[in-house]
């Protein structure tokens, strides 16, 4: 980043602490880090609170602490953890700025809405990841990493038992057998934590690729049987599965998962309702005592049927947990590093001092989702859509 210069940016940050997130868009050392970057911050009071940031410690760094109103009103871009609500939007003016989980590839309506208030909205969600530039502005990286490393703890807290092999004087206790479905960012962290708990973990992705990943972990590869190779989505990521795929699928994880003690789910396919892994007869297959984290549970379902979103259910003596807030549980490293990554979109598209979306980039293109149709005119987009 460059050197310190006047701040002509203004960055604001309001308050989105709510009984399932305690993140927040910014920390103190983030403040400090823009201002070297020509942005000034302003923070709603209260805002770091639930992660352990109080107001005294942004002041401390240079930013400015005030109502939620003022903040809405001087910032010239926004952050956002999620995304502003409805209410915020309608509090906003034309040209603002708004940086945030937007979605955009689920949720039309709410970008027209963006459009419609003149407000440039940056989607992360959009974000191309693979770019090395885009890296330290990944955010879905940085918080499912983060949310791998908490299930494995939800999951062993859970747990009637040890995680590891203990030897006790009053017998030996045998290790926890982990299962974790979804070896992407979220379970391949899983997969290293529970792993330095002690627990033998086994793992399955429907990529290819991930089979090598899994075992540079030390986990066991869960062979189906089945190969979902031909056809893999688009930049990695996994494609959606046929219904009959989906089917066959189900069966074999149904009759392996009756194995493991512990199993932790985080399969998603960009832009879709996560597939259902684990069906409620593959639960009822479980011991008494098994402890299943969902961390794909959503209001349109998870990973696992009968999994409920921020829920503990008992289905049979199994402990079904529908976790899909669980960085906000670690919400002091995971809002630093949300904060950084939020920071480093910002100042990617701070051109001479000022906030530009001139599309320049491969990056711009991909993150702009509102607003763009005031900057670019619309012979310049046809061509560039060629
Ligand atoms: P994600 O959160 O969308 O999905 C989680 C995992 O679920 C993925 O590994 C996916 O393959 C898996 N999955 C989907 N459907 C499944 C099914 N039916 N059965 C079993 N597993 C299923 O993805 P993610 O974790 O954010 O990342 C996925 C891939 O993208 C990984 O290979 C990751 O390394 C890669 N990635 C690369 C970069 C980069 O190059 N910088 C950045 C981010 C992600």
């Amino acid at each position: 980043m460059a050197e310190t210069q006047e701040p002509t940016v203004v960055f604001g940050v309001v308050n989105e602490t709510s009984e399932t997130e305690s993140r927040v868009a910014l920390t103190p050392d983030i403040v400090t880090r823009l201002r070297r970057n020509a942005v000034s911050c302003i923070i709603e009071s209260g805002a770091g609170t639930a992660a352990e940031y109080t107001d005294e410690d942004y002041e401390k760094a240079g930013a400015v602490v005030s109502d939620r109103a003022t903040v809405l009103g001087k910032a010239d871009a926004l952050g956002f953890v999620d995304r502003p609500s409805a209410g915020t939007v309608s509090k906003l003016t034309a040209g603002q700025w708004v940086i945030g989980m937007l979605g955009s590839f689920t949720d039309a309506e709410y970008i027209d809405a963006l459009e419609q208030a003149g407000l440039v909205g940056i989607g992360i969600e959009k974000l191309p990841r693979k770019l090395s530039s885009a890296q330290s502005m990944d955010e879905m990286t940085s918080q499912n990493s983060v949310m791998g490393y908490k299930a494995a703890i939800t999951a062993a807290d859970a747990y009637g038992s040890f995680l590891p092999m203990m030897t006790t004087a009053a017998g030996t206790i045998r290790p926890a057998k982990a299962l974790v479905l979804g070896a992407g960012i979220a379970g391949l962290q899983a997969i290293g934590t529970l792993r330095r708990l002690g627990a033998v973990v086994t793992a399955y992705d429907v990529r290819p690729a991930s089979k090598g990943e899994v075992e540079s972990l030390g986990a066991k590869f869960l062979d189906l049987g089945l190969d979902f190779s031909a056809g893999q989505g688009e930049g990695g990521y996994a494609r959606a599965l046929s219904a009959e795929e989906q089917a066959q699928q189900q069966a074999a994880v149904d009759k392996k998962a009756a194995e493991f003690d512990i199993i932790i789910t985080t399969a998603k396919v960009p832009g879709r309702k996560p597939p259902v892994l684990l069906t409620a007869a593959g639960v009822k297959g479980l011991h008494r005592g098994a402890v299943v984290v969902d961390c794909a549970a959503s209001e349109l379902g998870g990973n696992v049927e009968g999994s409920a979103v921020g829920e503990q259910v008992t289905e049979g003596g199994v402990k079904l947990i529908g976790a899909p807030y669980l960085a906000s549980g670690v919400a002091t490293t995971a809002s630093n590093l949300l904060a950084r990554n939020v920071a480093d979109i910002l100042v990617h598209f701070i051109r001479d001092g000022k906030l530009s979306q001139d599309l320049s980039e491969e990056l711009d293109d991909a993150l702009v989702v509102a607003g763009r149709a005031e900057v670019v005119p619309a012979e310049e987009l046809a061509t560039k859509s060629e």
